[in-house]
């Protein structure tokens, strides 16, 4: 069986306990790969090679374009071992090889283009003064950056973080999540064969709470701390994270509401929604998981809707043509299984979908649901769409905001002022109108209430993973 190692420090390693833990392919539901499992003193190795490699290596100091060139050699060598990149990640967590093949390794090299470029380009501020003086600033790398990752997108989302990070200078300790982790150790040793120096990307592999996670979160030499995962978690990595007053970036979970309005082109609408809640299984923070649906359209938006979520292909990950995969785990099963029983319980009407064999849920179409119910106020990370109607527009907005999350919500109209007046009344960090998952790198990514704290992408990037430092000179 395949060994997934730590590396630190340049070096691939093993736990010095000699623990491992294994990763099951969600298709086979059989163990895969052995990874070494990390404790203290793993960390304490990891964080010590980041430090040194901050304080008196040469990736800080180099100047940003020739890290630049370093992190475009990196996103050469994620395409060129793309092909194999692509089946880890499919392997590791189920999800269909034509995303991981299509989407998520062209996305994660260029996340580390994007940011080597972003960070070469973007000036320091000169501010003009009239006293005398000459200000400006520098945005100086923050230090060790602890990058936690979750499971749903291995690859996109850890370059996702240590593309920024690497790009303004700073050193990393990546803990890519326990159900994923394989693609994390390929991503770091594609980076030293870059001739990104030892020590600036290093991966510790393990669990959350009461191990590597949550140890990484309580130390103080820390700088930065970004995390993507559940809300939960995030509350817990934000008291951690408190006693040393350690900065953190938190991108948490979503509820994401799609509002059909009459006027909408409805193929659109069918199809965007289709790919909103189906795609990667539904475990996707974005997922529109809530469809409301203006009723004069509403039947025939159920019945075209229905009828594309069975037609779409649910089978073997590793198959091209496969557009719906497993489950990534028991436990996540087990979780969006809970939800579907509360449907069946009386909690909603099952217009299609339901538990699949194996690790497969089938794509679900649920109608009837209470607005209070948790199928419509939790999210599920799964292939379950909820579809309500509604009359008016204060009752679609008032309804897409009434979850705790704030991630993301889709508008279809044909109407440009309820496009514009719409996206101003959601409460949420993206809007997309008449189109899904469209992202610009430059463009703020985060959420309002639980789905986090802060925002990334472009500038606010720079502003998380750097310190801007004012210097006055007096002429
Ligand atoms: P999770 O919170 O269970 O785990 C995420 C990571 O945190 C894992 O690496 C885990 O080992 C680690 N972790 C767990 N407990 C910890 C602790 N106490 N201290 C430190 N680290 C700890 O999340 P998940 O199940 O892996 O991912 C799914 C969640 O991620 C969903 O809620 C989804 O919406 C969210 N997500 C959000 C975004 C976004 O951009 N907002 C993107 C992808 C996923």
């Amino acid at each position: 069986m395949e060994f997934v190692p730590h590396v630190i420090d340049g070096v691939e390693t093993a736990s010095a306990d000699g623990q491992r833990f294994a990763t099951v392919d969600p298709w086979t539901r059989e163990p895969w790969a052995e990874v070494a499992l990390g404790g203290e003193q793993e960390v304490e190795r990891a964080v010590s090679a980041a430090r040194r490699a901050f304080d008196q290596g040469p990736w800080p100091r180099m100047g940003r374009a020739e890290r630049g060139r370093l992190l475009h050699k990196l996103a050469d060598l994620i395409e060129e071992h793309g092909e194999q990149l692509a089946l880890v990640d499919t392997t590791d967590m189920g999800k269909p090889i034509a995303d991981t093949r299509g989407k998520d390794v062209p996305r994660s090299a260029a996340n580390f283009r994007f940011f080597a470029d972003h960070a070469r380009l973007t000036p320091d501020e000169a501010l003009p003064s009239d006293t005398g003086h000459h200000i400006y600033t520098r945005h100086e790398p923050a230090g060790v950056v602890a990058a936690i990752a979750p499971w749903n997108f291995p690859l996109m989302m850890a370059s996702w973080k240590i593309a920024p990070a690497l790009a303004w200078g700073n050193t990393v300790v990546l803990k890519p999540a326990e159900q994923s982790p394989a693609s994390a150790s390929h991503l770091a040793r594609l980076a030293l064969e870059a001739g990104i120096p030892p020590g600036v990307l290093n991966v510790v592999h393990g669990y959350g709470g009461s191990s590597v996670g949550q140890a990484l979160t309580e130390r103080p030499d820390i700088d930065r701390i970004t995390f993507t995962g559940e809300s939960a978690t995030g509350r817990l990595i934000s008291r951690a994270a408190a006693d040393h007053l350690t900065p953190v970036s938190l991108e948490l979970g979503g509820k994401g509401a799609n509002l059909v309005f009459a006027d909408a082109d409805l193929d659109g609408a069918v199809n965007w929604s289709l790919q909103a809640i189906f795609a990667n299984a539904g475990q996707v923070c974005l997922a529109g998981s809530r469809i409301y649906v203006q009723r004069p359209v509403y039947d025939e938006f159920l019945d075209r809707f229905s009828k594309a979520a069975q037609a779409l292909r649910v089978g073997d990950p590793k198959d091209p043509a496969t557009q719906v995969g497993p489950l990534a785990s028991a436990e996540h099963h087990a979780k969006v299984c809970s939800y579907l029983d509360l449907a069946e319980q009386g909690g909603g009407r099952l217009l299609t979908g339901g538990r699949g064999e194996g690790w497969f849920v089938r794509p679900t179409v649920l109608v009837e649901v209470a607005p209070s119910s948790p199928l419509v106020r939790e999210e599920i990370f799964g292939p379950v769409a909820v579809i309500t109607p509604f009359d008016t527009e204060q009752e679609a907005v008032a309804q897409a905001n009434d979850t705790p999350f704030g991630l993301n919500a889709i508008v279809f109209t044909e109407d440009l002022h309820r496009a514009h007046r719409v996206s101003a009344g959601l409460r949420v960090g993206t809007v997309w109108v008449n189109c899904f998952f469209v992202r610009d790198l430059r463009a703020p990514f985060g959420g309002v209430g639980d789905s986090g704290v802060g925002r990334e992408g472009g500038s606010y990037s720079r502003e998380f993973f750097t310190e801007p430092k004012a210097v006055v000179l007096r002429i």
